[in-house]
C-alpha cells in the first residue's frame, strides 16, 4: 500500500473510481457493495474494512477481490490472514492504524463511511483530511464533531455526500449550488421525514416491556441493529436533526420532523415561494448509495420502480415527544452545542447497547441520555481530542448509572 494521499480524488489509474468501503460487512456496507458490482467499468474494490466478523470478511474478499482487508480486531486480522488463500493477493492490515491507512490512501478517491457508531469518527476523518469523495452514512461521526467535522472538510476539499436517505433527498431537492450550504437558497424549512418505528402505535405504558427483537423489527427498513433500536426510540431522526444542521448549515427551528410511516417520500424542502420538493423511493439504500457514487450521473441501483398505484396514499403525523424523549434530547443537546452531542451519542450508543443485551428497559434508554448531559455539561469542543474525551467521559458515566440501575 502507498502513503496518504495529499491531493483530492486521484484515481488509481484505471479510469475507475476506487472505492475504500468502511464497516463492509454491515447492511450499508453489503449494499454499497450490491451497487457497486452492478457496474464493473465503473468502480473497483480497493479495501473493505469490519470489525470481527471473520467469515463473512472471507466471503467477501473471495468475492470481490479487494487489494486490501482490515479487521478492527487485531485478533481477527490474524484470522483472516491465515483463511485467505494466498492466490487472493489481499494485503490484511488490523486496528485503527488499518483503518485509517486504507481510508487515508492515494489508492482509494472514494471512501464509504459505513462504520456504526463513533467508532468510525477516526476513518472517516482521515478520509475526509485526504480529500477523497466521502460517502457518509456513519452519521455519529458528524453529530459527535460537528463544526470541527465541517471545518476538516472545508480545509481538504473532500466532496461530502449524504447517504442518508433522508440528507440525501434534502441534497437533492436543493438546488446544487447551495445544496452544501442553504443559505440564500430561499428555503422556508425542511421538511424531514420518519417512518415512526415499531412502536408509533405503541402506548406509554407498553413501551418500557419491549423487547430487543421487537425493536429491531423495523416496518420498512432491513438495517443494523443500532440503528434499528435508534429509529425506535426516535434518536435516530434526533441524530438526524443535528446531521442536517450540519451538512445544509441550518439550525432546528428551521426543521420539522413529520412522521410518514410509508417512508416513500424520504425528505422534503419547502421554498419561501411556497413549492414543496420532495424526493420520493422505494425504502432501499441502494438509491441514496448509488446516487453519491455516480454523483452527479445517475446509474442502476437495482431497485424497482415506485408502484404508486399500489401504495395508494401517504400519511402524516406529528411526532410524540412525551413517547419518545430522544428527539427532543437531540435538539436540546444541539443548541448546548460544544460537547453536548458527543455526551448524547456517546451515552445514546451505551444504553444501546445495554437494551440490546437485556440490561436495561426500553424507555430508560432516554433516561440514562438525560442524566448523561446534566451531569457533563457543555464545553467548548476546541478539537477533536475534547470530542474524544467527552465521549469517553460520557461512555464511563452512563455505564456505572446502567449497572446501578435494576432491569
Ligand atoms: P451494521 O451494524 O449493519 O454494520 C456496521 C459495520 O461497522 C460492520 O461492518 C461492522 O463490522 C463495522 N463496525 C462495527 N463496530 C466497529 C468498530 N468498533 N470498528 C470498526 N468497524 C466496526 O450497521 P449499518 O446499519 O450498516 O449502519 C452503518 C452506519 O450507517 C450507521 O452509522 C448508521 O446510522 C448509518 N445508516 C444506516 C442505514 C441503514 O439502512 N442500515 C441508513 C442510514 C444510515
Ligand atoms: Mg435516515
Amino acid at each position: 500500500m502507498t502513503g496518504p494521499s495529499s491531493s483530492a480524488n486521484q484515481y488509481a489509474g484505471s479510469g475507475r473510481r476506487s472505492v475504500a468501503i468502511l464497516g463492509a460487512t454491515g447492511s450499508i456496507g453489503l449494499s454499497t457493495l450490491d451497487v457497486i458490482q452492478r457496474h464493473p467499468d465503473r468502480f473497483e474494490i480497493f479495501a473493505l474494512t469490519a470489525s470481527s466478523r471473520v467469515d463473512e470478511m472471507v466471503a467477501l474478499c473471495r468475492q470481490h477481490r479487494p487489494k486490501v482487508a482490515v479487521m478492527a480486531d487485531a485478533e481477527a486480522a490474524v484470522t483472516l490472514r491465515s483463511r485467505l488463500p494466498a492466490d487472493l493477493g489481499v494485503e490484511v492490515l488490523a486496528g485503527r492504524e488499518g483503518l485509517v491507512a486504507v481510508a487515508q490512501s492515494a489508492e482509494a478517491d472514494t471512501v464509504m463511511a459505513a462504520i456504526v457508531g463513533a467508532a468510525g469518527l477516526e476513518p472517516t476523518l482521515a478520509a475526509v483530511r485526504a480529500g477523497k469523495r466521502v460517502l457518509l452514512a456513519n452519521k455519529e461521526a458528524l453529530v459527535m464533531s460537528g463544526a470541527l467535522f465541517m471545518d476538516a472538510v472545508a480545509q481538504s476539499g473532500a466532496e461530502l455526500l449524504p447517504i442518508d436517505s433522508e440528507h440525501n433527498a434534502i441534497f437533492q431537492c436543493l438546488p446544487p449550488a447551495l445544496a452544501r450550504d442553504m443559505t440564500g437558497a430561499g428555503v422556508r424549512r425542511i421538511l424531514l421525514t420518519a417512518s415512526g418505528g415499531p412502536f408509533r402505535n405503541t402506548g406509554l405504558s407498553s413501551l418500557a416491556g419491549v423487547t430487543p427483537e421487537q425493536a429491531c423489527a423495523h416496518p420498512n427498513w432491513s438495517m443494523g441493529q443500532k440503528i434499528s433500536v435508534d429509529s425506535a426510540t426516535l434518536m435516530n431522526k434526533g441524530l438526524e436533526l443535528i446531521e442536517a444542521c450540519w451538512l445544509f448549515n441550518t439550525s432546528p427551528s428551521q426543521i420539522e420532523v413529520h412522521v410518514h410511516p410509508e417512508s416513500i417520500i424520504h425528505s422534503m424542502v419547502e421554498y419561501v415561494d411556497g413549492s414543496v420538493l420532495a424526493q420520493l423511493g422505494s425504502p432501499d439504500m441502494r438509491t441514496p448509495i448509488a446516487n453519491g457514487l455516480a454523483w452527479p450521473e445517475r446509474i442502476d441501483a437495482g431497485v424497482a420502480s415506485l408502484d404508486l398505484f399500489a401504495l395508494g396514499r401517504f400519511h402524516f403525523e406529528r411526532p410524540d415527544l412525551e413517547r419518545f424523549p430522544c428527539l427532543r434530547l437531540a435538539a436540546e443537546a444541539f443548541d448546548q452545542g460544544g460537547t453536548s452531542p458527543a455526551v448524547l451519542n456517546a451515552a445514546n450508543e451505551v444504553a444501546v447497547a445495554a437494551f440490546l443485551k437485556g440490561r436495561l428497559r426500553f424507555t430508560d434508554i432516554p433516561v440514562i441520555i438525560e442524566e448523561a448531559l446534566s451531569a457533563l455539561p457543555s464545553t467548548s469542543a476546541t478539537d477533536f481530542d475534547v470530542i474524544f474525551d467527552k465521549d469517553r467521559e460520557s461512555r464511563a458515566f452512563a455505564l456505572e448509572r446502567i449497572g446501578r440501575m435494576a432491569v
